[in-house]
């Protein structure tokens, strides 16, 4: 039994109100194999195990799966049952999302998805919405969103690549996020997000031996 009502909701383009919001999203890698790779870790719980919490299945995530989630903060341990309400496996986006059951210090919903935009770049999206319940509102509630905030931080870092991004003009590994109007050090090429479809444009040749081969 969900703790709450709006179940899906955080799907919507708007979180519902009457809750704190959270949305977090990062470049987390590129191309195909990235998105397979941080997919698969984020659906089989690795993701949430690399982020230091416990996760009492071994069965990747299945919608309607039901869940009891361990972490810890500084000395406090949190136990944390969840219900899988959401699956989402589509080409370019795949994730979950769970609601919170009885015994969370917390009321609400949480999303996690990995997405690949029309330029491989793999994107990692989190969107949650929640109140403390009746146990954490004694905790705190600036305490509750610190360990919410650092936790959200591990599961972005938790799917991240790690390696630099591939420059779109020469492909060395050099740029640590794309469309950032960085220099490539390899090839000079400005990492500009309207270059970006089109990075062998004349236009923007910087070295003569960068044109189509
Ligand atoms: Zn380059």
């Amino acid at each position: 039994m969900l703790t709450y009502d709006e179940v899906g909701a955080t799907a919507a383009a708007e979180l519902p109100s009457g809750y704190r919001h959270l949305h977090e999203w990062r470049q987390i890698g590129f191309g195909q194999e990235w998105f397979i790779e941080a997919s698969q870790r984020l659906l089989s719980w690795n993701a949430h195990r690399r982020a230091g919490v416990r996760v009492d299945t071994a069965s990747p995530v299945s919608l309607d799966q039901a869940v009891v989630l361990r972490l810890r903060f500084g000395p406090l341990r949190f136990t944390a049952p969840v219900r899988v309400v959401d699956y989402i496996d589509t080409p370019t986006e795949r994730g979950f999302a769970y609601g919170t059951l009885p015994g969370h210090p917390e009321i609400g919903e949480e999303r996690f998805a990995v997405q690949i935009d029309e330029d491989d770049i793999v994107w990692a999206e989190i969107r949650a919405f929640s109140r403390p319940g009746r146990w954490f509102t004694r905790l705190g509630d600036p305490l509750a969103r610190s360990v919410q905030d650092a936790v959200t931080r591990k599961y972005l870092r938790a799917l991240e690549d790690g390696r630099p991004l591939p420059c779109p003009c020469c492909g060395e590994r050099t740029l640590p996020e794309r469309s950032a109007c960085e220099w490539c050090p390899v090839c000079d090429w400005e990492d500009d997000p309207n270059q970006l479809r089109d990075p062998h444009s004349p236009e923007h040749w910087l070295s003569p031996d960068l044109g189509p081969a």
